[in-house]
């Protein structure tokens, strides 16, 4: 290797090395800003855009379609044994879910999961604005709110992302409604993280670990914000703090749900719950 060479390269050879590095940075940078291929399908990218998505990827994702659902929680079902006479499946009904009603758009699963996975896990901030539009559809029509709150993320999670998903997806869906988006809930403690928990021991994981601003709150319909809803027991942790601070009503809007209907459960599985007389 002739180090001499490169240090001390001749008059000729400087403006070559110089256009190659200018070359590459240009090429770089373009590449940050308009990227050539959807991230999801491979496609090149025809438009210049700050989503590296394209539209057809966009608007891939389909709402949740199931036969049964709980009227409150809108968790689907394979068929109505686990739901009441009121239509409402057991966790609604042992009032063990603290929102009076959820909305998802569609199941955490094709291009919905990997839409939200490059948001949140590769921080492509910029998707904010596709997927409060895919959000904003799950919202019913005849629902009114006084306040779009998101939930909180612990700080130490705030900081390694940059930003808070949910907040982006609140502060989205607040514009396009004209409601106000309220920071109203705090982490009190941090929570291990909720993966391979059980149902109940999510709960307990997160019971008490937010509190709301009752002038925040008080009297008010609140609009709860998440990206996803796995088993809802931060949801619900959330909703219980809102209702302790005096919130009238707390709707849970989230982009996907955990679809659990193909999930075996064995210790679940009781007479009454698969209907058998
Ligand atoms: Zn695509
Ligand atoms: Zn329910």
């Amino acid at each position: 290797m002739n180090l001499g060479r490169w240090v001390f390269s001749s008059s000729d050879d400087l403006p070559k090395a110089v256009a190659s590095v200018l070359e590459k940075t240009t090429a770089a940078l373009l590449a940050l800003f308009f990227p050539d291929d959807c991230r999801i399908c491979g496609a090149p990218l025809r438009n210049i855009s700050r989503v590296p998505v394209c539209p057809d990827c966009l608007s891939q994702p389909e709402p949740l379609a199931a036969d049964y659902f709980c009227v409150s929680c809108r968790t689907p079902f394979v068929n109505p044994a686990p739901l009441g006479a009121d239509g409402r499946c057991a966790l609604c009904r042992r009032g063990l879910r603290g929102f009076d009603a959820a909305y998802s758009y569609g199941a955490y699963e094709g291009v919905l999961r990997e839409l939200i996975h490059l948001f949140k896990y590769a921080r492509i901030r910029p998707l904010a604005g596709p997927l409060g539009e895919i959000l904003a559809r799950a919202i019913p029509r005849d629902q009114r709110f006084d306040a779009v709150v998101p939930v909180p993320l612990h700080w130490w999670r705030r900081w390694q992302r940059g930003f808070n998903q949910s907040a982006l997806l609140a502060a989205a869906i607040g514009r396009r409604y004209g409601i106000p988006v309220r920071a109203a809930l705090r982490r009190v403690r941090a929570t291990p993280s909720q993966a391979g928990l059980t149902n109940a021991r999510r709960r307990s994981n997160v019971a008490g670990a937010f509190r709301a601003r009752k002038a925040l709150v008080a009297g008010r319909r609140i609009l709860l914000v998440d990206d996803v809803m796995t088993t809802g027991a931060t949801a619900s942790a959330c909703a219980a703090a809102l209702k302790s601070a005096g919130a009238k009503y707390v709707a849970l809007l989230t982009l996907a749900r955990v679809d659990r209907r193909s999930w075996v459960e064995p210790l679940q599985v009781r007479p009454d719950t698969v209907g058998v007389t």
